[in-house]
Parts: C-alpha cells; sequence; structure tokens
C-alpha cells in the first residue's frame, strides 16, 4: 500500500455545496475546502482486473511507479472477480470461459496457460486439446487459481501494490487549467483526513459492475417477505441452498440460459449423484434454442435444448480479426443493430454439460420451461408458488427455491462516480447506454486542458469494441491507452525492442 497519500495530512476538509455544484474546479476552491491535495500524474480508479492490467502496461512501457496511484476499495485486484466466480459455483481447481492465451498476468500471452500447464504438469493433454478444440473437444480454458497466482506474482513483479491507494472514490472533477481532481475517501485508518482530492493530469476508471440485477418480479418478493433465502441471485453467495437439498428433497427453479445457469445446474446435478439427492430442477427460459440460429449463413449459432453455443461471449475475431476492424467503424444505429446481432445470451458447449443434462432429462428430474416470471407467492411458509408466463398460458410450479442466472446491474448512471461523470464531466452515453468512449478508450467530452479520462470494462461496453469486459479485451484496451498516453509524451511507446526485452523480464520473473 502507498502510504503517501494516506498519512501525509493530519486534517481534512469537506466537500462544499460550491464544489458540488461546479463542472470545473479550481485548485483555489479545493484548497478554501481545506480538502489535502495530492500531486500525481496518473491515477486509475477501481482497482480490480481493469486497473491492474492497465498498470501493467504502464509499467511495461516505463512508467515509474511514483506516476501511478490506484484508487480502490478491494485489498487484491482479483477480489470482486474471485468472489463472483466462487459464489457463481467456479471454485480455484475449475476451469475459466476464457481462451488458452487471455492472460491478464502477461500482456504477450506467452507462454500461454495450455503450455504453461504441460510443462508444470508433465503431459501434452492441453497442447492436444488446443490444437484439436473445439471440434473435437472442447475448448481449452485454464483453471481459475492459475489465473488468480499468476496476476499475484505479476502483481509483485511490477511493484503494484506500493502503488494501492485504500479508499472510496466520490467523483471525479475538471480542473481549470488542465488534468483532474479525484476525490478519494481514506479506507478508516489508514488516514486522518476525511477526503484527499487527487490532482493528476490523466485518469482512468475500470469500475466493474454497480450491482446485482434482478428480474423485478423476484426483487419484489424478497423486499415484500423479507426473504432473501429462498430467491438468491447466482451472484450472491447462497451455499445455504446447496446445503438445504442435502438434508432433505427439493424443487429449484433456475433462471437464465447464460455460462452461470450452466455452471448452477452443473452444481445442482453433481450434488445430485454425489451424495444421492432427490433435487428436481425446472429451468426457466425467457427463449428457447432449439436448433442453429442466426440471420447470415456465416454467422449462424449452435444451439439445441433450450442453449445457445459460443465457446466465448462474443465471436473470437472481436479480439482480433474482421469483426474487430468491423466494429471500429461502426456508428449509432449500425453500432446497436451489430452489437444486438453477435450479442445475446450463450454458454459454452462441454461435454460434461451436455451429458449431466441429458441424464437429467432422461431421468425426469430436470425439464425445461419456456416463459417469463410473473409473480413469486409463499403462502404459509410452505413452498413458493411461481407463476410464470409461459407458451401455453399461466402455469404455477411450486418450487422451494429460485435461482437467478440474470446477472450483473450494468447501469452506469447507478454508479455514483459514473453517474457524476454525466452530471458534470461533460460524458455522455453510447447506443448500448454505457459510457461513449472514443477508439482510444477515451471518455468523450472530459478532455480537460492537456489531461485524458479514460474507461475500460463494462462501463465501456458499446464502443468500438465489443470485447472490452474481458482480460484480453481489458488488455487491448490498456494497450490503446497506453499508445495514447506514449503519443502525449507521459510513458515510452512498447516498440520491438522494448516489447523483447521486457517480455524477457516477465518470463524470468525479474523485477521492474
Ligand atoms: C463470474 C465471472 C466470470 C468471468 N469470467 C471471465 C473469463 O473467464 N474470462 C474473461 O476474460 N473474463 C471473464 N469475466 C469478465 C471480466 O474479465 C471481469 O469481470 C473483470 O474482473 C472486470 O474487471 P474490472 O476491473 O472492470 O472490474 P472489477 O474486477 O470488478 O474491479 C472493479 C472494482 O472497482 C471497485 N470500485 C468501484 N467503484 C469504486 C469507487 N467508487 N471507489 C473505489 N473502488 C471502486 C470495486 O471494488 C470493483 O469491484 C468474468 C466475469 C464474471 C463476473
Amino acid at each position: 500500500m502507498s502510504t503517501d497519500l494516506a498519512v501525509a495530512y493530519a486534517s481534512g476538509g469537506e466537500l462544499t455545496a460550491g464544489l458540488e455544484a461546479a463542472d470545473w474546479w479550481t485548485d483555489r476552491a479545493v484548497a478554501a475546502a481545506g480538502i489535502p491535495v495530492r500531486d500525481v500524474p496518473f491515477v486509475t480508479v477501481g482497482g480490480g482486473i481493469g486497473s491492474f492490467v492497465t498498470v501493467d502496461y504502464l509499467r511495461i512501457a516505463g512508467m515509474q511507479k511514483s506516476s501511478i496511484r490506484v484508487l480502490t476499495n478491494l485489498d487484491r485486484p482479483w477480489q470482486t472477480y474471485e468472489y463472483l466466480t466462487r459464489v457463481s459455483q467456479i471454485p480455484r481447481t475449475a476451469r475459466i470461459r476464457s481462451d488458452s492465451a487471455s492472460r491478464p498476468d502477461n500482456i504477450w500471452g506467452f507462454p500461454s496457460y495450455a503450455l504453461q500447464e504441460a510443462v508444470r504438469d508433465r503431459t501434452l493433454a492441453p497442447l492436444w486439446q488446443v490444437l484439436l478444440e473445439p471440434l473435437f473437444t472442447d475448448f481449452y480454458t485454464p483453471r481459475l487459481g492459475t489465473v488468480l497466482d499468476g496476476v499475484e506474482r505479476e502483481a509483485g513483479r511490477i511493484g503494484y501494490w506500493d502503488m494501492v491507494v485504500p479508499g472510496e472514490v466520490r467523483m471525479v472533477r475538471r480542473r481549470v487549467g488542465g488534468g483532474y481532481f479525484t476525490v478519494l475517501t481514506p479506507r478508516p485508518g489508514t488516514s486522518s483526513a476525511k477526503r484527499v482530492a487527487v490532482r493528476s493530469r490523466d485518469v482512468h476508471l475500470a469500475v466493474g459492475y454497480p450491482g446485482l440485477k434482478f428480474l423485478p418480479e423476484l426483487q419484489q418478493f424478497r423486499l415484500a417477505h423479507r426473504d432473501f433465502t429462498h430467491v438468491v441471485n447466482a451472484y450472491e453467495d447462497h451455499e445455504h441452498v446447496y446445503a438445504a437439498l442435502r438434508s432433505r428433497p427439493g424443487t429449484v427453479l433456475v433462471r437464465g440460459g447464460g455460462i452461470v445457469a450452466s455452471r448452477i445446474l452443473e452444481r445442482l446435478m453433481a450434488d445430485r449423484a454425489r451424495y444421492g439427492l432427490q433435487t428436481r430442477i425446472v429451468h426457466l427460459l425467457r427463449t428457447y434454442v432449439d436448433g442453429s440460429h442466426g440471420p447470415h449463413a456465416w454467422s449462424r449459432r449452435r444451439g439445441g435444448h433450450g442453449f445457445a453455443y459460443q465457446g466465448f461471449n462474443y465471436p473470437k475475431s472481436v479480439w482480433g480479426g474482421q469483426l474487430k476492424a468491423r466494429m471500429r467503424h461502426l456508428d449509432g444505429e449500425q453500432r446497436a443493430s451489430a452489437y444486438a446481432e453477435m450479442g445475446g445470451t450463450t454458454t459454452a458447449f462441454r461435454r460434461g454439460w451436455q451429458r449431466q443434462l441429458a441424464e437429467g432429462r432422461r431421468g425426469g428430474w430436470y425439464r425445461t420451461m419456456t416463459g417469463t416470471i410473473e409473480q413469486v407467492r409463499r403462502p404459509d411458509g410452505g413452498p413458493m408458488f411461481v407463476r410464470v408466463r409461459a407458451e401455453e398460458g399461466p402455469v404455477e410450479v411450486a418450487a422451494d427455491f429460485v435461482i437467478d442466472c440474470t446477472g450483473l446491474d450494468a447501469d452506469v448512471t447507478e454508479h455514483r462516480v459514473l453517474d457524476d461523470l454525466l452530471r458534470h464531466g461533460g460524458a455522455g452515453l453510447n447506443p448500448l447506454g454505457r459510457l461513449d468512449v472514443e477508439r482510444t478508450f477515451e471518455l468523450r467530452g472530459t478532455a480537460s486542458g492537456d489531461g485524458r479520462l479514460y474507461v475500460s470494462g463494462a462501463a465501456a461496453l458499446g464502443g468500438y469494441f465489443p470485447g472490452v469486459d474481458t482480460f484480453l479485451g481489458l488488455q487491448i484496451a490498456a494497450q490503446e491507452i497506453t499508445d495514447d498516453l506514449a503519443r502525449r509524451g507521459m510513458c515510452n511507446r512498447i516498440g520491438t525492442a522494448r516489447s523483447l526485452v521486457q517480455w524477457l523480464k516477465c518470463v524470468t520473473g525479474r523485477e521492474i
């Protein structure tokens, strides 16, 4: 943890009404409010995977540790990611969704995870899998533990911990004369200052998702009955559901057809087999996919038994092929319809999952329904009754638990800092309703003198680069940001010689 921001000020001021209302702040107004100011050339807000890969690029491009500060409410960059993967049933030993070369700990993606695993475990199997995927075998994907261990190692190598300043960012405002003030409420116990204003030339934001997303009908039930036990989101801790099913038989309604639903089904079915349970599963899908689908022959997507199948959350060429090039030239309506065409809910086709589902269908304890939830009621503390508007008309399903796999809330106006940028920072929305970024990931309309504000991750989805909320996507964004900063003289360009030298340092674990 960086101590310079945390202990430099014995007392701190408060935001005044004048500061809150002003789109541009002067040094004098901040000083008058008694808010201590600290100068750092580059600030990244969030401190998750997006901040980490951006800092990794900048350090490789030669930016000094003293020029970078990571303002974050996390202890470790992988903390939110690990929490969300764990509760949605990806333990450290399980394999994640992205491929062998998507390495957040290595900007070159080489050696890949498959090669690393082959060498470590002295087996050719991972390499064969990469060679034969996806036609003869499932896509190779790394284990979660391998990914997180790698990020931890790289964090140590680039001196990440020295750049971290713990706290909650309240707002980013443009500064008269250029650059920005990022207002931080330091984590209790790390500073006696109430607020600190970090004055920087450039700011990067990667703040992830503002919260969980619930279907309104499910949220209504939870709030009306104060029942957060029987209706749960897959992205919240819900181990009690599996524990209850081990003690007595029950019916679970799983809602959603994406990869998270696949993980939840895998867990329910694995527990059923392992403990000899009698769990019944009703799988509710809004749209039932019964075969290959898509508007053009070249872009048809495989599907069946209700699911749409795709290895990754977008077609692979989004990260480096024709789709990446095509999307860079689309704006407005055209971009929105391109997103609609390639987007949608998909899951990976995995042979193990197919076997489990087939067994459930044969045994009659797993069935799918198509429709939408209209109401949930729970009379007398017994089982819940979920009214579903199905194709054949309204149907009531008795269930002991509902697991909602709808996902995470991506509404940028729900995030305090992003909403503030829309109100006071000159930011606007893109055709998908998220933040409107340039091809360089600069947030349009927010330039401040010679300073720039960049955004990557979920908040920037809908821009010229669809894969932005993935490891590789966050790295591609980081590369664009680093190139832009290099053009503006803030760091070196990562040319061939630098790349080669830095790659050697990375693979040999030499600190920079
Ligand atoms: C379950 C799951 C599985 C995924 N699997 C894959 C995969 O296999 N492969 C892949 O490529 N991608 C995957 N992704 C997508 C993506 O790579 C991750 O979501 C990634 O963690 C996003 O990084 P981020 O920095 O944008 O967000 P995060 O890692 O969430 O970090 C942002 C953090 O910023 C902090 N923050 C927010 N506001 C403030 C504030 N005001 N002040 C201080 N701190 C703040 C929060 O703690 C927040 O968590 C997965 C995502 C999920 C949810």
